[in-house]
Parts: C-alpha cells; structure tokens; sequence
C-alpha cells in the first residue's frame, strides 16, 4: 500500500491533476473539494502528508492547517501548503500555522511531486533510525518521533521535531540560521531565514518551561544548551 497523501483543493483542474499524478507516483491519493470534507474523511483514515490549499471555500487551508496541528492525532502528518499570494509574509503565515513546506501557484506538478518525495523521506528516515537521544533530562525519540522531559511529551510538528534533532546533536555548537536552513530543506531552494526563526519559535513555545534548552547566539544563530 502506497502512503495516504490527501489534496484538499477547491479547483478541479488542479485537484484531479495532483490526484493523477501521486497516483502515478505509487502513492494513495484521497481528494478533497473543502476542509470540513477532509476533516471528516481524516477521523477514518490519517493522512501521511496533506497538500493543502490557502483559499478554500468556507474553511480556509491556513484554518485547516491550525486545527491539524491541535490534534496530537496529526502529529506525524506532515502539511503542504499551496499558495497563490507568494509574499513572505504570508509564507511565514503558513509556517507559523504549523505547515512543513509551501508551494507558489502556478507551479509544475513535477516541482510539487519532487517536494512531497522530499517531505515524506524526511520523515521515513527519521522514523528509521530507531535511537534515543538524551541531554539531562530531554529526550527524543527519532523511532517514534517524539520529544520531551521526563514524562512529558512536546507537541511537535514534523519540521519541529527535526530542528530539535538537528541542534540536540551537538549540544553547545552554534548553528546558524543558513545551516539550519540547509539541515532542514535540503532540496535545492530559497527558503527565508525567517523561516528559521518562526520555527524556533515555535519549538520554544511547545517546550514550555523547558525553552531555556534552545539558546539564541546573538547575530550568529542558535545552539543548543550544553547541560
Ligand atoms: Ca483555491
């Protein structure tokens, strides 16, 4: 069985095009014409990856994208956002709703099959490596993909569980927002730096009272607390 990917895209055109082509790819499309459909359809089957569009009728992607991110359920799923307005600020918008990656419209399908593929491995691999890692209490488990301290479990979005894991592999060492840039999305592409830093963010946000782990090197970058 091919992994469950779902477009929630109100065009047609686009919608059955995705849908053809993940199919072609040996994936396991489901398509969806509004959010409060796949929401519906999601409480069956969880999607391994959402491709998910910004304006929607009713509910909007961004919405959608935040109630995903709310339900522990979806954690693992990893989230696409399709966009037509390309500005960064609305990239961040997107970012900071919790999506993994986004895509300008108009694109080719070719350039969104090669980002699904890349999402996907991401979390294939971590899933594979099968170790805990530990610094004084935190933890973090790439079998299972989650983190946290003593019994308590961060909330994380794929994107941020893998920040996590990038900085926690060296304690003490500075990364900058360009190799963490790098570490993160590989494929050959502009993300923002403030992409960096919207995910920081975030991750300090879900590790709560525990934050003070995520160091910020001032005009350099970010390290991880080296106990
Ligand atoms: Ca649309």
């Amino acid at each position: 069985m091919g992994q469950r990917i779902a477009v929630v895209e109100d065009e047609r055109d686009i919608l059955e095009t995705l849908c053809l082509s993940l199919e072609r790819e040996g994936y396991e499309p489901a398509g969806f014409e509004d959010g409060a459909a796949a929401l519906l359809a999601f409480r069956d089957r969880v999607p391994e990856l959402v491709i998910l569009d910004w304006m929607l009728p009713g509910m909007s992607g961004l919405d959608l994208c935040r109630i995903l991110r709310g339900d522990q359920r979806f954690s693992r799923t990893a989230i696409l956002m399709l966009t037509a307005r390309g500005t960064e600020m609305d990239a961040v918008a997107g970012l900071n709703a919790g999506a993994d990656d986004y895509v300008v419209k108009p694109f080719r399908t070719r350039e969104l099959m090669a980002r699904v593929k890349a999402l996907l491995r991401r979390s294939t691999q971590a899933g594979d490596q099968q170790s805990l890692k530990r610094l004084g209490t935190l933890w973090l488990d790439t079998a299972t993909y989650r983190a946290g301290t003593g019994d308590t479990v961060f909330d994380l979005t794929p994107t941020e569980f893998r920040l996590l894991e990038l900085l926690i592999r060296h304690p003490g060492r500075v990364y900058t927002r360009g190799q963490i840039l790098t570490g993160l999305w590989p494929d050959d592409r502009a993300v923002e730096d403030r992409a960096v830093d919207v995910h920081i963010a975030r991750l300090r946000e879900k590790m709560g009272r525990d934050d003070q782990w995520v160091e910020t090197v001032r005009g350099v970058g970010y390290r991880m607390k080296s106990e």
